[in-house]
């Protein structure tokens, strides 16, 4: 039994996410994906594929990098 950070809902199947060496514990992908996917910063939807990375700069997909001012990104093939 453990208790979802986001949520607060105690849980017997939860799941456990480490990122930058820290231990999540969260009982469904959308509080998990609450917590930690960095959010488009165009449109503001939560990245949850690869994403493009620009720089510091995170966006869900090229079009909004584009959209954005970012030059040469592409949609991972
Ligand atoms: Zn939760
Ligand atoms: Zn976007």
């Amino acid at each position: 039994m453990a208790t979802c950070e986001v949520c607060g809902n105690d849980y017997d199947d939860v799941l456990t996410i480490e990122k930058g060496g820290e231990s999540h514990v969260f009982d469904s992908f959308e509080c998990a994906i609450h917590a930690l996917a960095p959010t488009c910063e165009h449109c503001g939807c939560r990245v949850i594929g690869h994403g493009i990375r620009a720089g510091d700069r995170t966006f869900c997909c090229a079009h909004c990098a584009r959209e954005s001012g970012v030059e040469g990104v592409a949609d991972a093939a």
